[in-house]
C-alpha cells in the first residue's frame, strides 16, 4: 500500500506551520467540513505528529461525549482530564 501524501517532517520551521494548520482546521476535520485535500493533509500530518494526534483525539472524544450528553459544550475540566490521559499515553513507549 502506498501513500501518495508525503509525510511532513516535524522540524521547527515547517512543523510549526503544519501543526498550526492541523489545529486551526481541527473542528472542520471533525465535522467533515474540510476539502478532501485539506483532510488528506491533516491525516498525513497527525500520522507523524503525536501532539496533534493527541489534540485531535481529545477533541473527537469531547465531541462524542458532548453529543451523548446533549449539552452545549464539554466542561473544561473534562477536556483537561482527557488531554492529560492522552499525553501520558502518547509519552509511554
Ligand atoms: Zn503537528
Amino acid at each position: 500500500m502506498t501513500d501518495p501524501i508525503t509525510p511532513i517532517p516535524h522540524d521547527r520551521a515547517a512543523g510549526e506551520n503544519e501543526c498550526e494548520h492541523a489545529l486551526v482546521h481541527l473542528n472542520e476535520f471533525l465535522d467533515s467540513e474540510m476539502t478532501p485535500e485539506d483532510e488528506q493533509r491533516m491525516r498525513a500530518h497527525v500520522a507523524h505528529c503525536s501532539p496533534c494526534l493527541a489534540e485531535l483525539s481529545v477533541e473527537e472524544l469531547v465531541k462524542q461525549l458532548v453529543r451523548r450528553s446533549c449539552s452545549e459544550r464539554a466542561p473544561e475540566t473534562l477536556r483537561v482530564r482527557i488531554h492529560a490521559q492522552l499525553t501520558v499515553m502518547s509519552t509511554v513507549e
